[in-house]
Parts: structure tokens; C-alpha cells; sequence
């Protein structure tokens, strides 16, 4: 463990390490959300939305790796088993048991959104106690922004092509 790297922390490390957790567990139901929708989505625009949902997989992939090598410097125990993902979880997981591109993207919105709730927490929580942290947050934060905009993007498209006038 890096111990000087971990001294500088100005914050309850232990507690920290969980919060990574929790949010470890997030990303990998995330992941797997995402990537289990690209492969059963129906309807219009279906390709465009496979290819987003795909992205999307990847960059919860990349950020479950940001969060795991950050625990492992502060001398944590990432998660080990998937059926900590569920005890652990925040933002829990949406089954797509309805294959409709538009209740995939707002099965997934609801996702985004409750991430973007989950790291803007962890951004005020680490802002002055470990700003090596804060700024791993806060890269993984932008994406998720990113991500509700994507998704909600595509659901404008789609209420135009089918002709839906807010
Ligand atoms: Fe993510
Ligand atoms: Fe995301
Ligand atoms: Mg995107």
C-alpha cells in the first residue's frame, strides 16, 4: 500500500472505500444493463440506439476501472463477488424485460440520473479531504452528464419520428 499517497487523505479512508464500493457495485450493473440492452432493444432507430448503448457499456467498464485502481491505492478490497453488487448497489438495476427502444432509453435514463445524484455527492464529500479522488469523481461525472444527454437525445429523435409534438 502506498502509504504517503494514503497519509494525505484528509478524510475517514475507510468510509471513502466504502463509497467507492457502493459506486464500483453501480458501474458494473451499469455495465451490464447497458450492454444486456444492446442485444434484446427493438423498434425504431434501433441501430442507432444499439450503437450508444454499447458506448455507453464501455465507458461504465472504464469507469468501474478508474474506481478500482483508486480503492486498491487507498489500501481498500474492491468488491470480489457480483452478489455484492446488489447489497452494495445505489442506483440498483433495471431489467429490460420490455425490448422497446423508448422504455430501454428511459430504463437507462433513470440509471444516468441517479449516478449523476450519486457522484455529485461523492464530489462534495471529497472536495476537500482527497482531491486525487475528487478528481477521478468528477472525470466519471462528466461521462455520466454526458451519458443522460445521449440518452434523452435519442428519445427527442424518436418522438419526431413518431410524429410526438411536446
Ligand atoms: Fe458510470
Ligand atoms: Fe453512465
Ligand atoms: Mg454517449
Amino acid at each position: 500500500m502506498a502509504e504517503i499517497g494514503r497519509s494525505i487523505v484528509k478524510m475517514d479512508v475507510d468510509s471513502l472505500i466504502n463509497l467507492l464500493n457502493k459506486a464500483l457495485a453501480d458501474e458494473w450493473l451499469a455495465y451490464y444493463q447497458y450492454w444486456i440492452g444492446a442485444k434484446v432493444v427493438k423498434g425504431p432507430m434501433k441501430d442507432a440506439v444499439i450503437s450508444e448503448l454499447d458506448l455507453h457499456a464501455t465507458e461504465e467498464l472504464g469507469h468501474a476501472q478508474l474506481l478500482v485502481t483508486r480503492i486498491v491505492q487507498l489500501g481498500g478490497t474492491p468488491l470480489l463477488t457480483p452478489e455484492d453488487w446488489f447489497k452494495m448497489t445505489n442506483c440498483g438495476y433495471d431489467a429490460p424485460t420490455d425490448e422497446y427502444v423508448e422504455e430501454v432509453l428511459n430504463q437507462n435514463i433513470k440509471g444516468e440520473q441517479c449516478a449523476i445524484k450519486t457522484y455529485s455527492h461523492l464530489l462534495d464529500l471529497t472536495r476537500e479531504g482527497d482531491p486525487v479522488t475528487y478528481d477521478i469523481i468528477l472525470r466519471i461525472l462528466a461521462d455520466e452528464v454526458e451519458h443522460e444527454e445521449d440518452l434523452v437525445a435519442l428519445k427527442e429523435d424518436l418522438d419526431f419520428m413518431l410524429m410526438k409534438r411536446r
